[in-house]
């Protein structure tokens, strides 16, 4: 048989897997044989014994084998299906919340099955939830597994056995031919002791039986070691090669200074601090370089990173540049929009605003001054990369809390300049710190400046954690504090992302509160406000005109009222600890001592006990991060969604940040002295997730 590479064989080739099934492996990024390979288990179960019914126990995973008694659908507060099953040892129960007509007939009385679960307290005393079952047949023996089974993880509708049945036939097919391809260099695999790529597939879907069951877990399975390796790797090399490519760029050099930047620093009330000083001669050199900046100021929340993008931008302007803010959300953009109006306005500067929900007619003439260059300073949510705007001499890119915006959108943006053959300049704005290891490996392409000094006169925030049986107690709380003269947020969280269940979360606690408050002025704020709305809400919140303030977490950004000294979080457990620390820093604004109430349901669990601690006891954004890095465990990687940066597929850069330090050498042995694995490198493992890369 001819060897068949890996790489491009399609699934379609597998026994069992049609169109439909196929379209389900795509919903897990499997697109080929060897996706299917890179497929890791999540963790392992023993399942080479039996156990007698008699001997299980609530809390034990078990497997059993015997006969289905009965079988009947049960109504109760959910409808289920409840088969009772026995060995001759003992009786339990298997219970089936979703179940088709069929797989009812399947499971019919003197059926033989072998079944795998954990044992609960059930209704009818001890039951396993949707065990993992097996019919039996009396004509035919079958096997007892010989090793360690791998639970993958999988999607709705793709069933563990059969998932495993795909991947096992990929495992066969690795056996039976060479064909994927091993890209590290023999010097890399050599020094870093790493095992041969198809040796580690196999340790890792069929460990030994004496394996350690945490092996995946704990991340300390060699094979699963050596591909997290090479995948860090791959970014890194991803990383470098964008880097390289974009210091070939040509960018405007902003060397003129002009009278703009002292009559703005007079014009503010405050004097920067040293962070805010050395972050922004750092960005003034990038700036008046030939090849563009690229560049993440990082600070805290309450840093001042607004004044020092505004002097970036005034280095732009002066130099006859455009320049164009990009914020996350509506209200984050509004609220720079305001500030740089107001810092601005009165030194000449033509600043504009362009945001999705801006009107077809407005929308005409921003796009026609933005086009001539009259428009100096343009300001808005994503809006300002759309195809359809143009820009004159867009010279700089200033985004704020990069983690919202992909990769994907601060390149589109940066097009805009080259279509002029100019490479605008890029800063990269983020509020939430970066653990120093993520740094090194998310953000290989970035310079990286820090305002690690927050400005002077400022009160840490004082955290407790009240459980909501205290609720009555943390109202009464507002009430005291409002008739102070001092101004209150309530956070709404929810689980689901869908913003019209946050809304009604957020309506549904302004009416309670609204009663037990009634001489309280209330606002509201969620996503789903018209823009209209949601401004007059804030701006009457930044008057004192309303005390308490609901609202989802779309205040998480850039919302700025010194006047409000108290917050409660409702649900804070719901929230990782890099968005709570965002979220508390909106108070402790001004000088009067703020305070903020983790107001958690119980029962918390260990774990959220100690990441709510961690708030408590720090009001460092960095020391945080860490501390959060570290409680996420093993086996979160870090979502797209929540973090912006890339995911990866093996490696977990809490769990694997011990690779790092071997990967930089490792990446720097491949650039010298071989370049043309690069290329296989970043196909294999990030491939069409980074096309732009492409260059
Ligand atoms: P962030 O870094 O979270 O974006 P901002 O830029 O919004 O912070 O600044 C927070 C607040 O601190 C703003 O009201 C801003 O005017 C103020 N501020 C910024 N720099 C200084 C400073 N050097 N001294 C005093 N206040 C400052
Ligand atoms: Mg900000």
């Amino acid at each position: 048989m001819a060897a068949l590479n890996l790489e491009q064989l399609s699934l379609t080739r597998l026994k069992g897997v049609g169109p439909a099934l196929e379209e389900k492996f795509r919903q897990l990024g499997i697109h080929n044989v060897q996706d299917l390979l890179f497929h890791l288990p999540l963790r392992y179960e023993d399942r080479t014994k039996i156990h007698p019914i008699r001997s299980a126990r609530v809390g034990n995973v078990v497997q059993l084998q015997g006969e289905v008694v009965s079988n009947a659908i049960q109504f109760g507060r959910r409808r289920s299906l409840h088969c009772v099953l026995s060995d001759g040892s003992g009786l339990i129960s298997l219970r089936f919340f979703h179940f088709s007509a069929a797989q009812k007939n399947s499971l019919a009385p003197g059926t033989q099955i072998r079944c795998y679960g954990e044992v609960r307290r059930g209704r009818s005393g001890m039951e396993i939830y949707h065990p993992e079952y097996k019919v039996l047949r009396a004509d035919q023996e079958e096997p007892i597994a010989d090793q360690l089974t791998a639970i993958y993880p999988t999607t709705e509708g793709l069933q563990q056995g059969r998932l495993r049945n795909v991947i096992n036939q990929a495992l066969d097919l690795l056996d039976n031919s060479e064909e994927l391809v091993d890209y590290l260099p023999a010097a890399v695999i050599k020094k870093f002791s790493l095992p041969p790529l198809t040796e580690s597939i196999k340790l890792i879907h069929r460990p030994p039986i004496d394996a350690p069951l945490s092996w995946v877990e704990a991340g300390s399975n060699p094979g699963q070691q050596r591909l997290a390796f090479e995948e860090l790797l791959s970014h890194r090399l991803c990383m470098r090669r964008f880097k390289r490519f974009n210091e070939q760029q040509v960018a405007p050099a902003l060397t003129d200074t002009t009278e703009l930047t002292a009559q703005f620093l007079s014009s503010l009330q405050f004097e920067l601090t040293g962070a805010q000083q050395r972050a922004y001669s750092e960005i003034a050199q990038d700036l008046s370089s030939v090849s563009p900046m690229l560049r993440l100021l990082q600070g805290d929340v309450g840093s001042g990173k607004t004044v020092v993008s505004a002097l970036a931008a005034l280095k732009a302007i002066s130099n006859g540049y455009q320049v164009a803010l990009m914020a996350p959300t509506e209200i984050l953009a509004e609220q720079h929009y305001m500030n740089f109006m107001q810092w601005l306005d009165p030194l000449g500067i033509r600043v504009g605003w362009l945001s999705g929900k801006t009107k077809a007619a407005t929308r005409k003439s921003t796009l026609a001054d933005l086009a001539s260059g009259t428009t100096q300073l343009i300001i808005g949510t994503h809006a300002l990369f759309q195809e359809s705007v143009d820009y004159q001499k867009l010279g700089l890119v200033i985004i704020d809390e990069q983690h919202r915006f992909g990769v994907h959108q601060r390149l589109a943006l940066r097009d805009k300049g080259e279509a002029a053959n100019i490479n605008p300049h890029q800063l990269v704005m983020t509020a939430t710190p970066i653990p120093r290891t993520l740094a090194m490996s998310a953000y290989a392409d970035l310079d990286c400046s820090v305002i690690d000094e927050l400005p002077p006169g400022r009160t840490p925030v004082n955290t407790v954690l009240i459980s909501n049986e205290r609720r009555e107690e943390v109202i009464s709380r507002i009430e005291q504090a409002c008739k102070e003269g001092n101004q209150a947020y309530w956070v709404c969280t929810l689980i689901e992302e869908s913003e019209s269940l946050q809304a009604q979360a957020a309506e549904a606690t302004a009416q309670q509160l609204s009663e037990q408050l009634p001489d309280i002025k209330l606002g509201l704020a969620h996503g789903r406000l018209k823009p209209e709305q949601k401004q007059l809400v804030m701006n009457a919140f930044k008057q004192g005109d309303v005390q308490l303030l609901v609202a989802t977490t779309v205040i998480e950004v850039g919302v700025d009222v010194p006047n409000a000294s108290l917050m409660v979080i409702e649900n804070p457990e719901r929230l990782g600890m890099a968005q709570l620390h965002q979220l508390r820093g909106r108070v402790g604004r001004g000088a009067i001592q703020s305070h903020c109430i983790l107001l958690y349901q119980v029962p918390l669990s260990n774990n959220g006990k100690q990441r709510l601690s961690v708030l408590r006891e720090s009001t460092d954004g960095f020391y945080i991060a860490e501390k959060d890095l570290e409680l996420r465990g093993p086996g979160q990687v870090l979502g797209t969604q929540q973090t912006g940066l890339m995911t990866f597929r093996v490696a977990d850069i809490g769990r694997d940040a011990i690779l790092l330090d071997d990967v930089k050498v490792a990446s720097e042995e491949i650039l010298q002295n071989a370049p043309q694995l690069i290329d296989p490198l970043i196909e294999r493992w990030i491939g069409d997730r980074l096309d732009f890369i492409n260059v």
